[in-house]
């Protein structure tokens, strides 16, 4: 153990670890070492999904805390670079050239839309939760979800989207048991 150190808690409202938590770290344990502290442990708080509450909250049942100094050890292998690739794409008047792709949304959705203002109208991306899939239709060639062949495979509502784009009929969004959302076409069927 480090003499006057301080260790690192984390507290997140998820239920398990995830990579961009330990990268989330290490870059607060390197800030905080800049600063001048000294870093012992570092550890993630995270819901104990099996925590049944009785009477008040127990703090110590509630979460989980997991020493994950050795994950943030590997996270923080290469950091000094990533931070100046960083600072020099921040510094750079010049958008640096990326595709569209699992980038985009990955671990979070990136709020910059300028990257798709070539896409017409009713895009592979507009696909009801299409995912993954819908970057790989992209890198396929195909920009919109009237022309996804039929030997994609597509759940029951993404089917309905395409043959409605196809069709050109409108798309309802009906309210369905106060919670669940279904976009239909107007031959819907439930
Ligand atoms: S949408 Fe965001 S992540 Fe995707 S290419 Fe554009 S700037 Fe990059």
């Amino acid at each position: 153990m480090i003499k006057d150190a301080w260790d690192i808690i984390e507290v997140k409202s998820s239920t398990s670890i995830k990579d961009i938590n330990l990268h989330d770290i290490s870059f607060q344990r390197l800030c905080a070492e800049n600063a001048g502290l000294k870093i012992n442990r570092c550890f993630l708080a995270f819901i104990n999904n099996q925590h049944v509450r009785n009477g008040d909250i127990n703090p110590g049942e509630f979460f989980t805390v997991q020493d994950v100094t050795e994950q943030v050890d590997a996270a923080a292998e290469g950091i000094q670079d990533r931070i100046k690739e960083m600072q020099a794409v921040i510094a750079s008047r010049i958008c640096p050239e990326v595709t569209i792709g699992e980038c985009c949304r990955t671990p979070y959705d990136c709020p910059v839309t300028l990257c798709r203002q070539g896409l017409p109208e009713n895009n592979i991306f507009d696909l009801y939760r299409g995912g993954k899939k819908c970057y790989q239709m992209y890198y396929d060639g195909i920009l919109r979800v009237a022309d996804i062949p039929d030997n994609y495979k597509l759940n029951r509502s993404q089917e309905i989207q395409r043959d409605c784009d196809n069709s050109g009929l409108p798309i309802l969004i009906l309210k369905v048991s106060g919670s669940l959302l279904v976009k239909l076409g107007l031959r819907f069927t439930i």
